[in-house]
């Protein structure tokens, strides 16, 4: 039913100039400017999703008795829509968005999208404003659905049964213009992200609501980004800040790399996924396990990691180059971005920018 929902196309009669577009595209920053429109679908118990619509982008009218105000019934996603070398575009892996948004939903007791509907909402809204996908190297259109409870009412004793579907687009500018800087991370040892049977597999406001203090914490000791720990031993690395950490053992030929396993309280990375792949397929064989802030900081001293980075849809890797708790500090390598890091990095945006072969066929063109 809903998978073959037809969509009410309503363009907007005052899109941006292409002069407009061109300042914002010249300098889009990070999350601050969205396309000319937006995708809406809603969802209600019995009837399933319905109305579905390409409507120009603007404010949503919600009742203040809506579930999502009061109890954060809401779930997202994050992808991007890269300019390919021959002037088409493309995403990345959007199916694999999709499971993961309807992961979360089963998490959220919220309903499930069909995979076909989330992929065919960003690729209508993506072809519809597709002069907004940068053509500058390292630029992209970050796409940001999410979905959220409108029913009206303060009950708090089930989920909702009506739901709004929303998608919207927002150019990005290349993360590292002035260069790959490494980031400063901070240990936080006095708040915890996600706790075994909670929400932290799931991509739910929530846990970046929750994450905001320690992630200020982290800025006030000088550090850029914020390292989560388990919430019962307080010593097992889990993320750092929105992203996956992955640690480089050894180097050159004999380099390895180790990345947290999925307890259920981390996030499950697409990027993280892609490198599980990717790397051993350059020889570099990648595994998932444990490794506590001891182990981290003996095989820093050690010289046995030799590298650390994170890796999410926004950086692609970033490497870390020093770290610091309230009781110790060390750095990683020299704090210098490293080889494996720099290789892993170059050839995933190869995929996604279809400079490089895609044998995974991740790449989706629009
Ligand atoms: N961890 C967290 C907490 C995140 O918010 C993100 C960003 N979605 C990631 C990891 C990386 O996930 P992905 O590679 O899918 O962007």
């Amino acid at each position: 039913m809903s998978s073959t929902l037809d969509f009410d196309i309503r363009l907007s009669e005052r899109p941006r100039s292409a002069a407009e577009r061109e300042a914002i595209l010249a300098d889009p920053g990070w999350g601050r400017h969205f396309t000319d429109h937006m995708i809406t679908i809603r969802y209600a118990a019995g009837k399933g999703w319905h109305d579905a619509r390409l409507e120009p982008y603007g404010p949503i009218a919600l009742d203040p008795a809506s579930q999502v105000l009061h109890y954060s019934q809401e779930l997202f996603e994050g992808l991007k829509a890269y300019r390919q070398a021959d002037g088409s575009i493309a995403t990345f892996r959007p199916y694999a968005n999709a499971a993961r948004m309807n992961r979360s939903a089963q998490r959220m007791a919220m309903p499930e999208i069909p995979e076909e509907l989330f992929v065919r909402s960003l690729e209508l809204l993506v072809s519809t404003d597709r002069d907004w996908v940068p053509t500058r190297a390292g630029h992209s259109l970050y796409l940001r659905p999410f979905m959220f409870a409108t029913t009206r009412a303060l009950g708090v004793n089930s989920p909702a049964d009506e739901y709004l579907f929303v998608v919207i687009a927002s150019p990005s500018g290349d993360y590292y213009a002035k260069g790959i800087k490494p980031v400063s991370v901070w240990l936080s040892q006095d708040y915890t992200r996600a706790a075994p049977g909670g929400t932290g597999q799931a991509k739910t406001g929530g846990n970046y609501a929750a994450s905001f203090a320690g992630q200020a914490q982290a800025v006030a000791h000088g550090c850029d980004q914020v390292v989560w720990l388990d919430a019962i031993e307080h010593r097992w690395v889990e993320e750092v800040g929105s992203m996956n950490l992955v640690f480089v053992y050894g180097s050159g030929a004999d380099a390895r790399l180790l990345t947290p396993a999925l307890t259920g309280t981390l996030l499950p990375g697409i990027t993280r996924d892609s490198l599980l792949k990717l790397a051993p397929d350059l020889g570099i064989p990648a595994e998932e396990g444990k490794i506590s802030i001891d182990e981290w900081q003996a095989g820093c001293e050690s010289g046995e990691i030799t590298e650390v980075f994170g890796c999410g849809t926004a950086a692609v890797i970033s490497p870390v180059g020093s770290v610091k708790a309230a009781d110790r500090s060390w750095t990683i390598g020299d704090g210098e971005p490293g080889p494996i890091s720099m290789r892993l990095r170059e050839e995933l945006i190869g995929i996604q920018y279809g400079s490089r072969p895609d044998p995974y066929g991740w790449v989706h063109k629009i």
